[in-house]
């Protein structure tokens, strides 16, 4: 009954999976526990994570502190709503510290379960601060042509993957699309769409500080000032979409703390509970926070889910932010984004890799064209085969560890990368 190809067998028969794809799941790896960054499926077979379950699991698969705080709130008290009227001491706590640790115009929090989610709500609340003061018009929403913001509709429609979007049908409108980071002249193309489609029309410009999926794309300081003052002459929204880019994993909090630049709106998930539960949220700057909640000439803002704020999450993210801060974990983050670009450079010179891209702990590895599609198609399950669970896309291998990840491991991985690559030649 505990064989793999047992539960293979059962999950073809009912289970339908996120991006489902019925001949990847026949030769899927069936998880039955972690520890640190290993893995181990149903067979006894252990395999390193290269990226922390989904960029999430940052603290590892064995954090006692982030079990025991849902142990603690599940006993306590497992649901409670957060409609107007209620509200419980978790969700209080975690939107107080997360006001210490934002960026210092972001003060007001909402909470949901995923990243989309939050992306939907950071859409809702961009398009609301127009509409709350007399333009209706400044609807439009810009994104990166290779951005990633999730699957639901609007998220989606954000988001530049035409695979992804094409099946469901067209596009929500009033998304305007941007090439993004990989192209040299960002700034101008945003500065020329501005234009072409007038300031007055637009809400909101949407986008990850580091465009992780995409392959660890980001601008310089230089360029995220001019970015930044672009939306601010044109009086557009800046959303930052954190939902990989927070908790340490490029630099500080927040990555665009690192440019001494400020979103209007954030969004983030994933680390915030280490993946143990699911949580997502928006963080509402000072300026539209006033205008959104000013109820008394607006009436309510009414967005929300029956989960947000849930308190298990919120008491495993309290757990998981004073991990951050007072258990060593930002500094580990810290370690890591310097100790991964250097292991990595043992690939640089191989034969088979075009570049190598790393912001913080993120990495971006480029294999070169001499591998045919069936190759690169093939590269996750030849990675599986030597140890080795993470993602590619296209000919990118990702890699994002666990902050807990040892040198040792480190060096595996890469090791593992290398050998991989090495049987091509
Ligand atoms: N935004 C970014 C940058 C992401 O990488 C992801 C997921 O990988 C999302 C949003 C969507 O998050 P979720 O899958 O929790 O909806």
């Amino acid at each position: 009954m505990n064989e793999p190809f047992d539960w293979l067998a059962r999950d073809a028969r009912h289970l339908i999976h996120p991006q489902h794809d019925a001949a990847r799941i026949a030769q899927g790896h069936v998880w039955q526990k972690g520890s640190g960054i290993v893995l181990t499926d149903t067979a006894g077979q252990e395999f390193l994570d290269g990226l922390a379950g989904l960029w999430n699991v940052i603290s590892g698969y064995d954090c006692r502190e982030l079990i025991e705080a849902a142990t603690q709130q599940l006993y306590q008290l497992p649901f409670a709503s957060l409609y107007a009227g209620q509200t419980h001491p978790a969700a209080i706590e975690l939107s107080e510290r997360l006001a210490n640790v934002c960026y210092p115009s972001i003060e007001n929090f909402y909470f949901t379960t995923s990243g989309a989610e939050a992306n939907e709500a950071a859409i809702k609340t961009a398009r609301l601060f127009w509409r709350r003061q007399n333009r209706p018009d400044k609807s439009i929403i810009l994104s990166l042509t290779d951005g990633y913001h999730g699957t639901t509709l609007g998220a989606l429609a954000a988001s530049g993957s035409d695979r992804y979007q094409e099946p469901f049908g067209p596009r929500l409108p009033g998304f305007i699309p941007i090439e993004g980071f990989s192209q040299p002249g960002f700034v101008d193309r945003l500065a020329e769409t501005i234009q072409r489609e007038s300031p007055d029309r637009i809400a909101a410009l949407i986008l990850e500080p580091v465009q992780a999926t995409a392959g660890s794309w980001s601008l310089s300081a230089e360029d995220w000032r001019r970015a930044r003052l672009a939306c601010d002459q044109a009086d557009i929204l800046l959303i930052a979409d954190e939902v990989i880019t927070a908790w340490g994993r490029i630099e500080g909090w927040f990555a665009l703390e690192a440019f001494g630049i400020a979103p209007d709106l954030v969004t983030f998930a994933k680390g915030l509970t280490s993946g143990y539960v699911p949580l997502g949220g928006l963080g509402i700057g000072e300026r539209v926070a006033d205008v959104v909640f000013d109820t008394t000439t607006h009436g309510p803002w009414l967005h929300g889910q029956t989960s947000s704020g849930h308190p298990v999450s919120c008491a495993v993210a309290l757990a998981q932010l004073k991990l951050l801060s007072e258990g060593g974990l930002i500094k580990a983050a810290k370690q890591l984004a310097r100790d991964l670009p250097i292991q990595l450079t043992s690939l640089e010179t191989h034969p088979a890799v075009s570049a190598i891209r790393t912001a913080g702990s993120l990495a971006a590895i480029e294999v070169t064209e001499s591998l045919s599609p069936d190759q690169i198609a093939a590269l996750p399950e030849l990675l599986a085969r030597r140890g080795l669970i993470t993602r590619t896309r296209g000919r990118i291998i990702h890699l994002a560890p666990a902050y807990v990840a040892s040198q040792e491991q480190l060096r595996r991985i890469v090791a593992i990368i290398e050998e991989t690559l090495d049987a091509f030649r």
